[in-house]
């Protein structure tokens, strides 16, 4: 059922003011990481309206849960959350966060797009992000943005810095739709914002282009049976790690390893997890890991100044600007042990993980005895987008990234005109190339724009 129309009526009107001769001058961008924030920051400053779709609660993507980046060591958020926040601000942006696109129809100047707003049980019109609800609700549960490390209530927001800052309640968890008992949100909340009856409810908007940048995910620990299928505690991956060694995750930024909370004194780093593995796992590069593997190793230094780290790498690939660089002075000045070879088995003896490997410059067998292991594992493409790209009847590949129309000339289009691809939804990229390729994307809609 289509429901409402406060919202279809107003795209109705501004699609009046911003169409000429039926093409309407208006953008829809679907995925609210990096890329997705800097292509609609673009058009909105180039004074088109932009309308951001999001599955998540809020924007920001991936590098929400990093802590600092490569190749300056600056804080994630520092650089992100005055973006996330111009978005969230900007007079032509108009966020559907908590939302994903159900059906496309049309063409270039023309399409129509439904979009299913998820129930969030909480009226945002209301809500003024107070963040009571969320202090007093009782049930906690893992939290998959700290990567089950840490815990989230029923009721939660992505961090701190949400935009926008409203909160959704997860049914799975919550006391109320579980069992029908508690209700303390809704006892608590000052403005009567919690709605336990709310449902989803489909919005229409019409735009003249498409931008879609729905980014990647990492390829489950669990998928790797000689490192024990995610089944050894201390063994984690490089988003898990991002999560410890942030202020605002669940140890508030020190290292400590998730089995006992110890601080770990040899930490072993092991790169092309999956990626570069064609009989097994994924036969490509998903090119940030040997950068991130170095960053980890070197934030672990300056927080755990005896400890050691290994890392486990087939070659290190560095061509960014300064990058080499940066993985010098972690061989150099920091002490990183970088071993050349792959690793065989990793399993728990007491309260060690064993990892078993070779080091192929000396020929030598290696055993470290670790006190936790973090894989680098590949990037794949988020498990919907090859869904999504069949209702935008673009193309993926045969991993499920996106396609582009030509891989030299024309990298941030498709073969349908007016839709146009961003960031690591078209195959594993770096922040400043996921931001270059959206900021491509959004000259590339003016451009659409301008000829009409
Ligand atoms: C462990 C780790 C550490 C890293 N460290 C660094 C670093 O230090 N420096 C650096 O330059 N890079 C780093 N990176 C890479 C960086 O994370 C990416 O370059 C960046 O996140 C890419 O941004 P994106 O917007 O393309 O994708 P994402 O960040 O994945 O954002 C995509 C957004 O789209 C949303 N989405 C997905 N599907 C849909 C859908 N169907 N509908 C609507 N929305 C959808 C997602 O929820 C998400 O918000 C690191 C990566 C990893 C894994």
């Amino acid at each position: 059922m289509l429901v409402v129309s406060k919202e279809w009526s107003e795209s109705r009107q501004t699609e009046v003011s911003n169409s000429h001769n039926g093409f309407i001058k208006k953008a829809m961008v679907i995925g609210g990481g990096i890329a997705g924030i800097s292509a609609s920051i673009d058009l909105g400053n180039g004074g088109y309206e932009v309308v951001l779709v999001e599955k998540l609660p809020s924007i920001g993507g991936r590098m929400l849960q990093l802590s600092e980046t490569f190749p300056t060591l600056d804080c994630a958020q520092c650089t992100l959350t005055p973006k996330t926040v111009e978005t969230g601000q900007h007079p032509l942006i108009k966020l559907l966060t908590y939302s994903e696109v159900d059906r496309v129809e049309g063409r270039a100047g023309d399409f129509r797009v439904k979009i299913r707003r998820k129930a969030a049980y909480v009226d945002w019109e209301k809500c003024t992000g107070c963040g009571l609800c969320q202090q007093k609700c009782p049930s906690k549960n893992p939290s998959e943005f700290d990567r089950a490390m840490g815990l989230e209530k029923a009721i939660y927001t992505l961090s701190p810095q949400a935009v926008p800052n409203k909160p959704v309640i997860n049914p799975n968890h919550c006391r109320y739709f579980q069992e029908q008992k508690c209700k303390v949100c809704q006892k608590i909340c000052p403005v009567g914002a919690i709605d336990y009856e709310q449902q989803d409810r489909f919005v229409e908007e019409r735009v003249g282009a498409i931008v879609t940048a729905v980014g990647f995910d990492l390829i489950p620990v669990k998928s790797f049976g000689e490192y024990g299928y995610g089944e050894v505690p201390d063994v984690i991956d490089g988003l898990a790690f991002e999560r410890l060694n942030s202020a605002s995750g669940p140890t508030t930024g020190e290292i400590r390893r998730p089995s006992d909370g110890k601080i770990p004194k040899e930490v072993v780093f092991i790169q092309c997890t999956g990626s570069r593995d064609p009989e097994r796992y994924m036969p490509y590069c998903s090119r940030v890991c040997c950068m991130y593997t170095g960053k980890h190793a070197r934030l672990y230094k300056h927080k755990v100044h005896d400890g050691q780290a290994y890392i486990f790498y087939m070659d290190i690939r560095s061509t960014g600007k300064g990058y080499e660089e940066f993985i010098q002075q972690g061989m150099e000045e920091e002490g990183i042990l970088y071993l050349r070879g792959r690793v065989s088995r990793i399993f728990r003896e007491r309260d060690k993980v064993i990892v078993w490997g070779v080091d192929t410059l000396t020929g030598k067998k290696v055993e470290v005895s670790a006190d936790m292991v973090v894989l680098a594992t590949a990037m794949i493409p988020q498990k919907d987008t090859k869904e999504l790209a069949g209702k935008l009847g673009i193309k993926a590949d045969e991993y499920g990234f996106l396609t582009e129309a030509q891989r030299k000339l024309r990298p941030v289009e498709t073969d349908i005109e007016g839709i146009f691809i961003a960031g690591c939804a078209q195959g594993p990229k770096d922040i400043a190339d996921a931001v270059a390729h959206a900021n491509a994307a959004a000259s590339k809609v003016q451009g659409l724009f301008a000829k009409h």
